[in-house]
């Protein structure tokens, strides 16, 4: 049997006679960037997340960039952000001066470590950006106190890129933070045909500010008041996304229903996703806690099963990041994190028979040890 990481064409098979239609008729529109299908877009997923605005872009990375940037970040101020994410979280804030300041994650959820992020906090400290790691969102009750404490202005950016309808005490990103940033990228929850991104606030102004920054901060045509970006969403995109998203709430049930076997066959064998009280996770991904992790992931290799590492290396050893001075052993949980998390295949069109071997070959594996 062969169970990849991931593998779209089920999807695609399953949504080819919705999908095709529409797409065709983008193509004899000849109308590529923005338009109709984003606006529609904006408004499906706003009223999705329960949040006022949404505004597309580019990608997850250019939605936390573009957020910064209409909230004013930049040279001589911090945002604190923890050290265990993908890059694209702390390469944003670096980008626009700023200094990203690297926190470790709590063992139970890999997600922001509040306490430590709260004796980061500096006179400089501009903005925090929670990241909802693997479908699970951070404890945004307490980073909205840690917020309002040291007057931050409220400056919450939550990194939702993996956590498109997921939930915490009923209220999803977006309905926490200042903002929250989405990901299309083809890996996430709800994919695009290539790449995208959405913000989405419940403030009118801020809004506007980030549809100003997406259009090279054009006010009129050829006219600038603010330096912006080509941040704009492909109205291809949105028509595809528009009709995956109908489907978005189908797929994650049958992600749950894949980790609830899983964490049924592995109790005992390895350490199963935690998933905090409160906490309603959408399982982008499903990370076990793996001893051997190198071992395993190859012995699962040789079963024909795939699997992934998110992620090896912390950001604050990046060798791009050495300028700021981390030190193997500044963030000990996410260090050992890194050592021992394994991704195993959690998407949606995966059989239980396929997640039965996956298991089962686990189990084989910590058998001969
Ligand atoms: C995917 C991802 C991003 C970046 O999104 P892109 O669309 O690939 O630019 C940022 N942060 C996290 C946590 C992600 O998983």
């Amino acid at each position: 049997m062969k169970v990849p990481m991931l593998d779209l064409r089920g999807q695609y098979a399953s949504l080819r006679a919705e999908m095709e239609p529409a797409v065709l008729a983008l193509m004899e529109s000849q109308q590529f960037v923005l338009g109709e299908p984003v606006a529609r877009l904006e408004r499906a997923l706003a009223a999705y997340s329960g949040c006022r605005f949404a505004v597309g872009v580019s990608s997850g990375t250019d939605a936390l960039l573009c957020s910064l940037m209409a909230l004013g970040v930049g040279y001589g101020d911090e945002v604190i952000v923890p050290t265990f994410t993908f890059f694209g979280s702390a390469g944003v804030i670096a980008r626009t001066g700023a200094k990203p300041v690297f926190v470790d994650i709590e063992p139970a959820g890999f997600n922001l470590d509040v306490e430590q992020a709260a004796r980061a906090v500096s006179r400089r400290t501009k903005a925090l950006m929670p990241v909802h790691l693997f479908g699970q969102m951070a404890r945004m009750e307490a980073v909205s106190e840690l917020a309002r404490e040291v007057r931050l202005g409220g400056a919450v950016v939550e990194d939702a890129c993996q956590s498109v309808g997921a939930r915490r005490g009923g209220k999803g990103p977006g309905q926490w933070g200042t903002c929250a940033c989405l990901s299309f990228y083809p890996s996430k929850n709800l994919s695009a045909f290539g790449d995208g991104g959405m913000i989405l606030c419940q403030d009118e102004a801020l809004a506007q500010r980030c549809r100003h920054l997406r259009m090279h901060g054009e006010d009129t045509r050829y006219h600038h008041s603010m330096i912006g970006g080509n941040f704009r969403l492909d109205a291809w995109q949105a028509v595809v996304l528009e009709i995956k998203l109908r489907h978005l709430d189908g797929w994650v049930a049958r992600r749950r229903a894949h980790a609830a076997l899983y964490d049924q066959i592995l109790e005992g064998v390895v350490q199963t996703p935690a998933i905090l009280p409160g906490n309603e996770s959408v399982y982008n991904q499903y990370v076990i806690r793996a001893a051997g992790r190198d071992e395993l992931q190859r012995f699962l290799a040789d079963k024909g099963i795939g699997t992934a590492i998110y992620y090896p290396v912390p950001l604050h050893l990046q060798k791009c990041f050495a300028y700021l001075g981390g030190r193997a052993g500044d963030c000990p949980v996410a260090e050992q994190a890194c050592r021992e998390v394994l991704a195993l295949p959690v998407y949606p069109e995966l059989t239980e028979e396929e997640i039965r071997y996956v298991a089962e070959c686990l189990r084989e594996f910590y058998q001969g040890k």
